[in-house]
């Protein structure tokens, strides 16, 4: 397998992954799953041990970050195993989790004591019934909670705030507070016209500007410069009197395309190269097909990154909710080019090898 680093034809490097390793979740979010949404049956689930050679394929091909998320995470049995496995295996690689941070408390001490100190808690408000009515669960105080002990852990814990029109524009003096008192990052982000739960529209957003002149009509913040500017695509800004920073990242409005470093991996093992395009490359059965396997799996992963798409429409092609991206893919014609030119190649050398050995 080639060790040269992972470009795209416009010469993005691409270095983070996010891995789904399940489409499941104890939560059920308005804006994010339908009521009627099918879960993937578990065959078709990425085993463990495939994702970690997945993950190899991408460091060996220049990965340094990976994140887990889902659906949710913890729910998936052994992820807190998998995750301490994954950070022995590959040590050179920062590993972090999104999770909605409501099973997490058991495993707390692990993910300290674990190389995976960096922990995205998703939080959409500070008001119990809210939480019950966004999530359908009543479970605001685990997670509150959950984010104390984590922080206590001496984690690295960012809590990531969809921010709506309309829900919880209200709770920024409360939300700002958070960030006053704990070290954090509390990060706004755009609602994006994604997901199955189709709740979006453009009046739904709250967009980056209004959220940013509204935290300064509440605090002092200064811009984060130089080395202390995270890498990602949140702009962050100190607080003045707190412990912890705000952030705002703002797909919506003002997209960072052309900074994009990531690829995305579904939990059924289809490769997204971008979060606004429906596009998929299905590397589980490739990765399943004894001919063919990782070394093909490379191969694809190399080619859809060359098609990674520049950037995405999100504001002039969704007037309405109507055009939100859902789960639903549309296989990439390389990557069925590529595995039938593959399985052609592996099957002739099949049989010549078997005719070598008869002679
Ligand atoms: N269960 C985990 C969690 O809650 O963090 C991981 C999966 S969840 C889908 C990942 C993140 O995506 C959450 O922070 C969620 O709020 C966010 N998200 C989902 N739909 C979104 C949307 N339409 N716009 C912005 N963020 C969204």
């Amino acid at each position: 397998m080639s060790e040269a680093p992972l470009t795209d034809q416009y010469g993005r490097r691409v270095s983070y992954m996010r891995v789904s390793v399940t489409d499941r979740c104890n939560l059920r979010c308005r804006y994010c799953v339908s009521q009627d949404m099918e879960f993937i049956p578990h065959p078709t689930i990425l085993r463990y041990e495939e994702i970690l050679d997945l993950m190899g394929i991408g460091a060996s091909l220049g990965v340094d970050k990976i994140r887990f998320t889902g659906g949710e995470p913890f729910v998936r049995k052994g992820f807190m195993d998998f995750l301490e496995s994954a950070a022995e295996r590959f040590p050179g690689v920062e590993l972090c989790v999104t999770t909605n941070a409501t099973l997490i408390e058991p495993f707390i001490p692990r993910l300290a004591a674990s190389g995976v100190r960096r922990v995205n808690i998703s939080l959409d408000t500070l008001d119990p019934d809210k939480f019950e009515r966004i999530t359908g669960r009543p479970l605001f105080r685990e997670v509150r909670a959950n984010i104390d002990r984590a922080v206590e852990a001496g984690l690295n814990v960012k809590v990531n705030v969809v921010a709506m029109g309309g829900v919880n524009q209200d709770e920024l003096p409360g939300f700002v507070d958070l960030a006053r008192t704990l070290p954090i990052d509390l990060r706004f982000i755009e609602f994006m016209p994604i997901g199955d739960g189709t709740r979006w529209s453009r009046d739904s957003v709250w967009l980056a500007k209004d959220i940013l002149a509204g935290v300064c009509e509440l605090a002092e913040v200064e811009p984060v410069k130089g080395e202390k500017r995270n890498r990602g695509p949140a702009r962050m800004y100190d607080l003045r009197d707190g412990k912890g920073r705000i952030g705002i990242i703002s797909p919506y409005s003002n997209h960072f395309c052309a900074s994009c470093n990531r690829l995305r991996l579904t939990s059924d093992g289809n490769l997204r190269t971008c979060l606004f395009s429906d596009r998929v490359y299905r590397l589980r059965p490739v990765l399943r097909h004894p001919a063919l396997g990782l070394p093909f799996v490379d191969r694809i992963i190399r080619a859809a990154t060359q098609e990674k798409p520049m950037g995405h429409k999100l504001l002039e092609s969704m007037p309405s909710g109507a055009g939100c991206v859902t789960r639903a893919c549309r296989p990439s014609a390389v990557e069925q080019r590529l595995i039938i030119i593959a399985c052609f190649i592996a099957e002739t050398l099949k049989i010549l090898l078997s005719c070598l050995d008869q002679a």
